[in-house]
C-alpha cells in the first residue's frame, strides 16, 4: 500500500503523487486540499451547464416523442414540465458556488426524473417503439457518467439509485412487464459498467494533469523568485546594501528621465568622497575600511532617502546622490547636514583622536530638459568635488547650474 508522504514540502509531494500514480486520497492533505479547491470552482459551473444542456434537451425531446410515437408527446411533455423542469430551474436558480451540491443534487435528480419519465412513456408504445425510444434512458446515464465531475463513488451511488429507480417502476409493472424489460436492464447495467470504468480512467487523467500543471506552476514561481533575487544582487553593491552604478543610472532614468510624466523640474546630483581613505584603510586595516564604507552608506540612504533622492555606491570610496530640489539651496543644505553626519560618525578607535571620516562633496544642479544628460551632471558634480578636495576637504562645493558647459564655483 502506498505511503502518503508527510512532513513534506508540497514540490515534494507532488513529485511522489506523480511518482506513485496513485489516487488523490493516497495524496498528501495540503496536495489533496489543493486539488478539491482547483476542482471545486469548474464542477460548479460546469454542472450548471450541463443543467442548461438537461433544460433545453427535456423541452426539446418532446419532437423525439412526437417522431417516435406522437401520441404520447403531450403527455411527455406534460411529465416533463412538471417532474424534470422545475427540478433544473431550482438548481440553476438556487445554487452557488458555496452551495455547488444544490446544483449537483438538481442535476442528478433531474436525470433521474427525465428517465423515469422516458420509461414510463415506454409503457404507453407498442414493444418496438419502446425498446429504441428507453435507449435514451441508457444515453443518459452513459453521458451523466462521462460528464458528471464526481469522485467514483458519488458516481456510483448515483448509478444505483438510477437504476433502482428504474427497477422499481418497471416492478410496478408487475411481473409480466419484468420480463419484457430484461434486456433493457442488462444493457443498462453494461452502459453503466462500461461508463463508469471510463470515468475513473479520465479522472485519473485529470488529476495526473492537475499535478503536472501544478509542479509547472511551482517551478515557474520559483525561477521567477529566482530571477528576481538574481536581478536585485546584481543591482545592489554587495559590501554597502546601496544601489551600485548601474541600478543608479536606471533609477535615474526611470525616476528624473525627462520624459517621465511626474519628474521633478530642478535635480541636484551629488558626488561623494571620503577623504584620505587610503590612508584609513592604512591606519586601520581594510576590514575597518569595509565597516566605515557601510557606516557612511548607512547615513546617505537614511538622509536621502528621508528627501526622496536616490543613492548608490559609484565605486571604491565615492557614492553618488541624486534628489529632487524643491527650493533653492535645499541640495546644499542637504549636503551640509550628511557632512555633519559623517563627520559625526563615532571613532573607529577611542585613542586616537584623528580616526573620524570625513567626505568632500561636489554638487552639480539643473533645471528641465538638461537633467536628462547624467553623464554632464557628473562631470559637472565630479569637478565640483575636486574643487572641495583641492580647498582642503571636509567641505561642498556647488558647480554652476548645468546648461551647455559647466563653470565651477566654490
Ligand atoms: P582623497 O581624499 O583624495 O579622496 O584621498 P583618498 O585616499 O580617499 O583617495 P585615493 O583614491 O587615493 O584612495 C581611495 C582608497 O579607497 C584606496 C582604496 O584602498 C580605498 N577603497 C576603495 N574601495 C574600498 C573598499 O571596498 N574597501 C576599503 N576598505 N577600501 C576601499
Ligand atoms: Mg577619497
Ligand atoms: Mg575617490
Amino acid at each position: 500500500m502506498p505511503c502518503p508522504p508527510s512532513r513534506h514540502s508540497l514540490p515534494e509531494d507532488i513529485d511522489h503523487a506523480i511518482d506513485s500514480g496513485g489516487h488523490p486520497r493516497e495524496w498528501s492533505k495540503p496536495l489533496q486540499s489543493a486539488y478539491e479547491d482547483d476542482q471545486r470552482g469548474g464542477i460548479f459551473l460546469e454542472t450548471r451547464f450541463l443543467l442548461v444542456v438537461g433544460l433545453v434537451v427535456a423541452i426539446s425531446t418532446v419532437l423525439v416523442d412526437v417522431t417516435v410515437s406522437p401520441e404520447i408527446a403531450s403527455r411527455g411533455l406534460y411529465l416533463r414540465l412538471v417532474f424534470v423542469v422545475p427540478v433544473i430551474l431550482a438548481g440553476l436558480l438556487i445554487s452557488k458556488p458555496e452551495r455547488a451540491w444544490v446544483a449537483t443534487l438538481a442535476m442528478c435528480l433531474s436525470q433521474i426524473l427525465f428517465a423515469l419519465v422516458v420509461i414510463h412513456l415506454s409503457f404507453q408504445m407498442p414493444v418496438v417503439s419502446a425498446n429504441r425510444y428507453l435507449m435514451s434512458a441508457g444515453i443518459i446515464l452513459g453521458l451523466s457518467n462521462l460528464l458528471f465531475q464526481f469522485q467514483f463513488w458519488q458516481l456510483a451511488c448515483y448509478n444505483i439509485v438510477y437504476f433502482m429507480a428504474q427497477v422499481g417502476i418497471i416492478l410496478l409493472q408487475g411481473p409480466d412487464g419484468v420480463a419484457g424489460y430484461f434486456d433493457y436492464i442488462s444493457i443498462l447495467i453494461g452502459i453503466s459498467l462500461g461508463t463508469l470504468a471510463i470515468s475513473e480512467r479520465v479522472s485519473r487523467l485529470v488529476s495526473r494533469n492537475f499535478l503536472l500543471r501544478l509542479r509547472n506552476e511551482l517551478a515557474a514561481e520559483e525561477l521567477r523568485a529566482t530571477n528576481q533575487l538574481l536581478q536585485e544582487l546584481s543591482d545592489r553593491d554587495p559590501l554597502t546594501g546601496l544601489s551600485n552604478r548601474r541600478h543608479f543610472e536606471r533609477l535615474f532614468g526611470e525616476i528624473y528621465g525627462t520624459e517621465q510624466p511626474s519628474a521633478p523640474d530642478n535635480i541636484a546630483l551629488m558626488m561623494i568622497d571620503i577623504d584620505h581613505f587610503k590612508e584609513f584603510n592604512d591606519n586601520y586595516g581594510h576590514q575597518t575600511g569595509d565597516r566605515c564604507l557601510g557606516a557612511v552608506a548607512l547615513v546617505l540612504d537614511h538622509m536621502v532617502g528621508a528627501e526622496g533622492g536616490i543613492v548608490a555606491r559609484f565605486g571604491g570610496e565615492e557614492f553618488v546622490v541624486a534628489i529632487p530640489e524643491k527650493n533653492a539651496g535645499h541640495a546644499a543644505d542637504l549636503a551640509e547636514q550628511v557632512r555633519q553626519e559623517i563627520e559625526g560618525i563615532p571613532p573607529v578607535e577611542r585613542t586616537s583622536r584623528d580616526s573620524n571620516v570625513t567626505v568632500s562633496i561636489g554638487i552639480a544642479q539643473c533645471s528641465g530638459r538638461v537633467c536628462a544628460d547624467l553623464d554632464q551632471l557628473i562631470k559637472s558634480a565630479d569637478q565640483a568635488l575636486y574643487q572641495a578636495k583641492r580647498l582642503g576637504r571636509n567641505r561642498i562645493c556647488l558647480a554652476a547650474p548645468v546648461r551647455e558647459a559647466a563653470k565651477i564655483t566654490a
